[in-house]
């Protein structure tokens, strides 16, 4: 009689027992995926061993353990990379929210009273101060900042916006699709390349509730182009509503040495504020440098209704959020931008960024030290560029190399056959893991 191939296979607990780096019930499933998928091999005529299938199963917990979300090294030169959770957070902001996480806080409470409070006395206020606005409060995401204005302010009435300002951000945001999703009525005015303030004044009626301006952050437009200022706009009667997008928090960088040419003709939430704007705007995660969230500042009446809205609970900031942006904002406020990684990595001199370039190179043969170009990234700065330094190899399969390179947690980019790792997104700490990752998989 003959034996029944199948009794070769090893039962799953015996495989699970050679396991380890996930919990219990993951080690189980990737453990009978391997049994079942040797299974198969065995009724096809072909050999298994214990070794194989626990290789196997080994192969799937790696695979999973790389889904798992984690750190990784950004060597992309991409410094808002949507993709890779956009802004990394400082020392000091961290340091304050896992004190405000590890315990109770005084989220919504009143310590001089001891009466209910609100959590937008925090962050939000202090947001509005940094920009010159009279209140704020903080949201999910800025996408839910705008839906929220839009739905508090202008629900079944009319906003009026350029022609050349009904984009599309990525990652489904269309400003013509959120307006509608809010409920006002949106009037378009002017054309693609020019919208000028007669084309607002005509639109202006006693159903307008808002004029509304949005920051076309990935694209620009260049040659036979006009669009209104914001304080022309204020002007007309209605309310001005500002989406920043990137929020630039003030034009004159004050919390640095000087105004990188980089960021050329970006706006600042606290210029529409002083315009006039009634209403600005922004994430917290693009060039605030800060985490996820849409923050909206303005006029006290205006911010007190979208905090009255019944949507303002359904997006409301949750207290991490809210004690990282606190941190973040009190590093502006005290002029200290070295606390704020998106600062100090964009303006990270390329001669600092060439001698750690050398370093690495000189360790690993085959690697040059290239010129490079970083950008903004997030939907902000479109078609600027940071000149910045990075390690280069010549390889016959760049892409097999960046996959390699993966592996050990480091994303690099591949630029005309070369592979490049860009040293502007990658903290100095990071240099070593780089180098090891770069030597193992160059080998
Ligand atoms: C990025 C952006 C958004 C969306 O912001 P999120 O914080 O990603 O939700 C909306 N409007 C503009 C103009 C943007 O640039």
């Amino acid at each position: 009689m003959a034996i029944d191939p199948r009794r070769t296979l090893p039962a799953v607990e015996r495989v699970v027992a050679l396991l380890g780096g996930l919990p219990q019930p993951m080690l189980v499933d990737c453990a009978r995926e391997a049994v079942d998928a040797a299974r198969e091999l065995v009724e096809h005529g072909e050999a298994v061993t214990l070794d194989t299938v626990v290789a196997d199963a080994a192969a799937r917990v790696a695979h999973r353990r790389a889904e798992q979300l984690r750190r990784v090294v950004n060597a992309t030169g991409v410094l808002l990379h949507t993709n890779l959770g956009r802004a990394p957070l400082g020392a000091n902001a961290i340091r304050e929210v896992a004190d405000v996480a590890g315990g109770y806080s005084n989220l919504e409470y009143r310590m001089d009273s001891g009466e209910r409070g609100s959590r937008h006395d925090h962050a939000g206020s202090l947001l509005a101060r940094a920009c010159g606005a009279d209140a704020g409060i903080v949201v999910n995401n800025n996408a839910a900042a705008v839906l929220l204005s839009l739905g508090a302010l202008a629900r079944e009435r009319s906003v009026i916006v350029s022609r050349g300002e009904l984009v599309e951000i990525g990652g489904g945001f269309r400003v013509p699709e959120i307006m509608a999703e809010s409920g006002c009525r949106l009037v378009e005015v002017g054309t693609t390349n020019r919208t000028r303030i007669a084309d607002y004044e005509r639109a202006v009626g006693p159903d307008t509730a808002l004029l509304l301006k949005v920051h076309a952050s990935n694209y620009r437009m260049v040659g036979f182009v006009e669009s209104t200022p914001v304080d022309e706009l204020a002007r007309l009667g209605p309310p001005v509503m500002v989406d920043a997008g990137s929020g630039l928090l003030d034009e004159t960088t004050p919390w640095l040495d000087h105004r990188p040419p980089w960021l050329r003709d970006e706006p600042g939430v606290r210029q529409a504020i002083e315009a006039g704007a009634s209403l600005v705007t922004f994430s917290g995660d693009k060039l605030l440098g800060g985490p996820q969230a849409g923050i909206i500042v303005g006029t006290k009446e205006a911010v007190a209704t979208i905090a009255r809205h019944p949507l303002a609970r359904a997006m409301r900031a949750d207290k991490l959020t809210l004690a990282l942006l606190q941190s973040v904002t009190s590093a502006y406020l005290s002029g200290d931008a070295t606390q704020i990684p998106l600062w100090r990595m964009a303006t990270t001199p390329v001669d600092d960024l060439r001698a750690r370039a050398e370093v690495i190179a000189r360790a690993i043969p085959g690697l040059e030290v290239v010129d490079t170009e970083a950008v903004a990234g997030g939907g902000s700065l479109p078609g600027l560029t940071i000149p910045s330094i990075g390690v280069a190899v010549t390889v016959a399969d760049p892409d097999a190399l960046r996959a390699r390179l993966r592996e050990r947690e480091v994303i690099a980019r591949v630029d005309e056959g070369l592979l490049v790792c860009d040293l502007r997104t990658v903290e100095p700490e990071d240099d070593g893991l780089l180098a090891e990752a770069l030597r193992a998989s160059c080998g």
